[in-house]
């Protein structure tokens, strides 16, 4: 899904870590105001890394303020560097932003809903616990966090929900039942989640598996967690002798810009497929990491979307260049 994206320059008003991994930040737009946008909506944030422009997304938390955006981040330890980059940022720091956007379709007419939220996944889910409240609508929310210490705005959920949020924290062997909680749901109800990508497949199995309605499970990952570890990977291309090297900190797009293999590519995030090429053979295991495919394109493994997927091992791959026109021939 593309927007048409206005960037405007906003201020860091406040910082305060909310969990010992989670700082949330207030941004005022230069504008001094915040339009109205609908619950579950994320703004981009421009940044740098290593000197290079980036752009990162970020949930807006909580209700809508006339004059502030309220996002959290978490530190992500194993990443290129854009969390850490919104870490050291500074009350009074510029930095550009974009208007907000919402990927969560969602249907506010239904009676009830199931809320769950795994980690950080939990800051649209702020939003959307809220909205809901306010409009008298029948929700409970599954809360799944490593301790309750990592759990971010628990006093405020709390406040709002009381015992209709219900957390699940794994150090104290607190884990969500899937099957059981999607079983037990009147017939109506819509699950919305946001968690890490082992999570979202656990719930879609369980989501089928109840004899639901694959409409009615509304989620967002955050876009590049993957189910295997970030680990360095080889590219072979076909009918060429090249073999490329991915680093952990580089994506398999740039790897095959920067060595003359162009693919063309759009939003970079695993959401649009313009970049996907062919996958000739596997030797190894692919990570998909994008939104893009279906679960079976996946398991089928024909195509890969270089954006944000990876891989561990070697894959083959067919980007259409032919002999004639490679580097250096
Ligand atoms: C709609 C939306 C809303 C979001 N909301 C939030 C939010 O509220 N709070 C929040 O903290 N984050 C949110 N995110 C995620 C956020 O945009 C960043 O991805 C996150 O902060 C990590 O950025 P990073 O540069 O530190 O890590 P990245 O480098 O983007 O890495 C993130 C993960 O991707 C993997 N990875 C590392 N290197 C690569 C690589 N070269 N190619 C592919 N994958 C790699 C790693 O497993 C790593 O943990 C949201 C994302 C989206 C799309």
């Amino acid at each position: 899904m593309r927007f048409a994206e206005q960037w405007n320059w906003c201020t860091v008003d406040s910082i305060r870590d909310v969990t010992p991994t989670i700082r949330e930040f207030l941004l005022r737009p230069d504008s001094g105001h915040v339009a109205p946008y609908p619950a579950g909506s994320h703004i981009g944030v421009a940044i740098l890394i290593d000197e290079q422009p980036a752009r990162r997304s970020y949930s807006l938390v909580g209700d809508h303020n006339p004059s502030l955006y309220r996002i959290a981040v978490r530190l992500a330890q194993d990443s290129r560097g854009g969390s850490r980059g919104m870490w050291n940022l500074q009350p009074g720091t510029r930095i550009e932003t974009s208007s907000p956007a919402c990927l969560l379709d969602i249907d506010w007419n239904k009676q009830n809903y199931c809320l769950i939220a795994g980690g950080i996944g939990i800051t649209p889910i702020t939003a959307i616990a809220s909205a809901l409240h306010r409009r008298n609508i029948d929700l409970r929310l599954h809360y799944a966090v490593k301790s309750r210490g990592d759990a971010a705005y628990l006093g405020e959920l709390s406040s709002v929900l009381g015992d209709r949020l219900i957390v699940h924290a794994s150090d104290q062997g607190a884990r969500i039942d899937l099957d059981a909680t999607f079983r037990a749901l009147p017939s109506d109800t819509i699950a919305i989640m946001c968690g890490p990508m082992r999570m979202l497949e656990a719930a879609r199995r369980a989501w089928n598996d109840a004899g639901r309605a694959p409409a009615d499970l509304r989620y967002e990952t955050f876009g590049s967690s993957g189910l295997l570890p970030t680990a360095e990977f080889r590219v072979r291309l076909k009918d060429c002798d090249t073999e490329l090297v991915v680093s952990p900190n580089s994506s398999m797009l740039d790897v095959l810009n920067d060595a003359g293999f162009e693919v063309i590519s759009d939003c970079q995030r695993g959401e649009c497929g313009v970049c996907a090429v062919d996958v000739i053979a596997v030797d190894g295991e692919i990570d998909h990491r994008d939104v893009f495919f279906s679960d079976q394109q996946k398991k089928d493994n024909r195509k890969i979307c270089p954006c944000v997927s990876r891989a561990i091992g070697v894959v083959t791959i067919d980007t259409l260049y032919r002999p004639e026109t490679l580097p250096g021939r």
